[in-house]
């Protein structure tokens, strides 16, 4: 991977390597090229670009260690609830800063995320199969049932959309004079949402970002691809923006880079297979050429305006994951991103625990640090445990063809069921588009190693026993689409599952997942498959016991928790006062609040704008609650298109009324109601001529309102009507 050396190439050199081997440095990534399926299905488009930021002083990298519609759709439900909406030009600008009290909202961030990041695809329309009471769903739930008990006439306003949340703050909320030598961290997103984690520090004339993530649409979000973070803070104080420092590459911190670049193009700091990533993304998007970015290596630090951003090696389910020791003068600010401690990693060497140390004994002001697993006591597992397990299975099942499903960008998995394939002579057949290229682009750099010969084309596959081969696959979320669920539902080209076959799933249902997932099983199993999934996946984040050593390793004033649900957050919290941190020194953020700290410093002092912003297509930021609103009515009670034509002059009735149904009725099959609605029509129509009605737009509204009754009297549904009157 190339990247540009102009501008901030100031000075990169070799990471101290007194407590910082550099062995891994070589190995320990590979590709999750995995992204390929998700990207959004239409990409490219011209991209207009800002002119450079003046990062003259700025992107030094020093040595480490000091500083750093159809009728199919049709749904009914017994009572509808409010009159559907219509198609109306919205009022406010749709898209953006739809106000909504947005701190009401817990967070949700489901554990691992990060990997429904990778596993999940926007790209594709298809149903979203997940259905589990996440905070939101509640919310909508709940407004549906009072919905439900209303009779027409008096109906609670719509579900409220759980979408862009964003606060009504002066948009240059910059408190610079109290701020005056004082940190201030905001984080923008990924405290109420499901990823996005975004989160700017600011010292006085500047400002750096860590990560920059995108979270997947909501099952309510139709049509929606994928949501970006509100950064209209960063616009607003674009002159300070320094850069983004990137942790890791999962899409929950860098799926909203290619998005954020072209609003805010500042340098892209990150690790060799984060940037190799993050590279992929901006190529798809044809933005490559235009983003300054700089690799950088484990025990490096990177001179942003008055920051100092060192990169400390850490252990995640993704190689090359790094945490930010963020030097500002008002103290040192450990950011851990998502991490783990892994002793005997696959790849690569253990967490860089020395350096936690020594910023400990530094002092460090704050540690922001995973909540993902803080509810889980004990220590979180080696990824070598898994291979062990994956031994046992195939040692067992000796004369069946083996499937295992995992995640796309979990390389060190791959490797491990690479190998024990090839310890048993078996044949590998990669499946599934993600799953495909990580290997191929693994193997490219180097981070994943083949043995020769062990590698087959899935169309070899018949050239061998079943009980000599291996499938690795994706689809072990139960994604609809993926090749897994694919096989299970007999929809695969090359694969049918036969009795005798062996699953293993390769991980754990991400919340939200497990109806998805269970389905998936059951397929398998009643097409005689023997499904395994004891003990086949390890998390890639800290439980309770690793966090403890984190915590009296850096032993920080305060505590920020971050990354988590809000529940997961609060049990960090918790831990972090039992491991003596003060109670008024730990805080539970909020995305948009500014917290202000200093030594003898620590309070949200202001809040600014934040929320998610809606990619559909090529559009950002277009798509809001208003016609969110109208895509769910559409989808729950279809649509009824009136045409009439009308001379200009005497107001004629010269054809029509016509009426066309989509997702209303099935119209072979009710054709005596649609005379009858046809009836309505006409008469309403009558009236209104005979009245010598000019207002069209009453036209309108009477035959919509006659139509409405009507159709409500006879089949309590209210589908969307749009009269069209066409002139001659
Ligand atoms: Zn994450
Ligand atoms: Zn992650």
């Amino acid at each position: 991977m190339e990247f540009e050396k102009q501008n901030m190439e100031a000075a990169i050199e070799p990471a101290q390597s007194e407590h910082h081997s550099e062995a891994a440095d070589g190995q320990a990534q590979a590709a999750d090229h995995a992204q390929k399926d998700h990207a959004p299905r239409r990409r490219r488009r011209p991209m207009n670009r800002r002119p450079k930021a003046d990062t003259a002083q700025n992107g030094e990298v020093q040595e480490g260690g000091q500083g750093e519609a159809q009728e199919t759709a049709q749904r009914t439900r017994s009572v509808r609830a409010r009159k559907p909406r219509e198609f109306r030009e919205p009022r406010a600008k749709e898209g953006q800063n739809v106000t909504r009290q947005p701190r009401r909202r817990q967070a949700q961030v489901g554990m691992e995320q990060e990997a429904a990041a990778e596993t999940r695809k926007p790209a594709v329309r298809k149903p979203r199969v997940k259905k589990e009471s996440t905070p939101v769903e509640k919310e909508t739930r709940t407004t549906t049932q009072a919905r439900s008990g209303g009779r027409r006439g008096r109906r609670d306003p719509r579900p409220i959309l759980p979408v862009p949340v964003s606060s009504p703050v002066s948009p240059r909320v910059n408190a610079r004079k109290e701020g005056k030598g004082r940190l201030k961290i905001i984080p923008l997103g990924g405290l109420e949402q499901i990823g996005m984690n975004i989160t700017a520090f600011e010292y006085e004339d500047d400002i750096i970002v860590v990560d920059c993530g995108l979270a997947f649409p909501g099952d309510d979000m139709l049509g929606i691809d994928l949501v970006i973070p509100d950064v209209t803070y960063l616009k607003n104080n674009i002159d300070r923006v320094r850069a983004f420092v990137i942790t890791h590459g999962h899409e929950d911190h860098i799926g909203a880079l290619p998005y954020i670049l072209e609003q805010i193009n500042v340098p892209v700091y990150a690790t060799k297979l984060t940037m190799a990533l993050i590279e992929h993304k901006l190529e798809e998007r044809g933005t490559i050429r235009g983003t300054r970015r700089k690799v950088v290596r484990y025990g490096q630090t990177v001179n942003l305006g008055c920051f100092k951003v060192e990169f400390i090696r850490t252990n995640h389910s993704i190689q090359d994951a790094a945490a930010l020791a963020i030097f500002s003068p008002a103290g040192i600010v450990v950011h851990t991103g998502d991490f783990k401690i892994d002793y005997t990693p696959i790849y690569g060497d253990p967490i860089d625990l020395q350096r936690f140390a020594e910023l400990g004994k530094k002092g460090v002001l704050a540690l922001m640090a995973d909540s993902t697993n803080a509810l889980r006591s004990g220590f979180t597992m080696s990824e070598r445990t898994v291979g062990k397990t994956f031994e046992n299975i195939f040692a067992e099942h000796a004369n069946h063809r083996i499937i295992v499903a995992t995640f796309a960008s979990n390389v060190d998995r791959v490797q491990q069921i690479i190998n024990t394939a090839y310890k048993y002579g078996r044949k590998v057949v990669v499946e599934g588009r993600s799953m495909v290229n990580v290997v191929e682009i693994a193997s490219k750099l180097g981070y994943i190693n083949v043995p020769e010969g062990t590698l087959i084309d899935i169309e070899q596959l018949k050239n061998y026993p079943p009980e000599s081969t291996v499938l690795i696959t994706t689809g072990s979320q139960g994604e609809s689409m993926a090749a897994l669920s694919r096989m299970a539902a007999s929809l695969h080209k090359k694969v049918t599952i036969v009795p005798g076959d062996v699953v293993i799933l390769s991980s754990t249902p991400i919340p939200g997942n497990e109806k998805a997932v269970a389905n998936v099983i059951n397929e398998l199993s009643i097409k005689g498959a023997e499904v395994i999934c004891q003990d086949t996946h390890v998390s890639g984040h800290a439980c309770q016991e690793d966090l403890k050593l984190i915590y009296s390793l850096v032993q920080p004033k305060y505590a920020i928790p971050i990354h988590g649900e809000y529940r997961h957050r609060i049990a960090q919290r918790d831990l972090a006062q039992f491991m003596g941190v003060d109670k008024d020194n730990t805080v539970i953020l909020n995305s948009g609040d500014v917290l202000a700290i200093a030594d003898d410093y620590f309070q949200v002092i202001d809040h600014v704008p934040s929320g998610a912003i809606l990619v559909d297509g090529l559009g950002v930021g277009d798509v809001g609650n208003i016609v969110l609103r109208d895509r769910q009515n559409l989808a729950q009670n279809g649509i009824i298109v009136v045409v009439l034509t009308l001379e200009k002059r005497t107001n004629q009735l010269l054809s029509g009324p016509d009426i066309v149904s989509r997702g209303f009725v099935y119209v072979r099959e009710s054709e005596d109601l649609l005379e009858e609605a046809h009836s309505v029509v006409v008469e309403a129509v009558d009236d209104c001529l005979n009245r010598h009605l000019n207002d069209w737009g009453r036209i309108k509204t009477v035959i919509k309102d006659s139509l409405s009754d009507f159709l409500w009297k006879r089949m309590k549904r209210e589908p969307v009507i749009l009269p069209i009157i066409m002139e001659v």
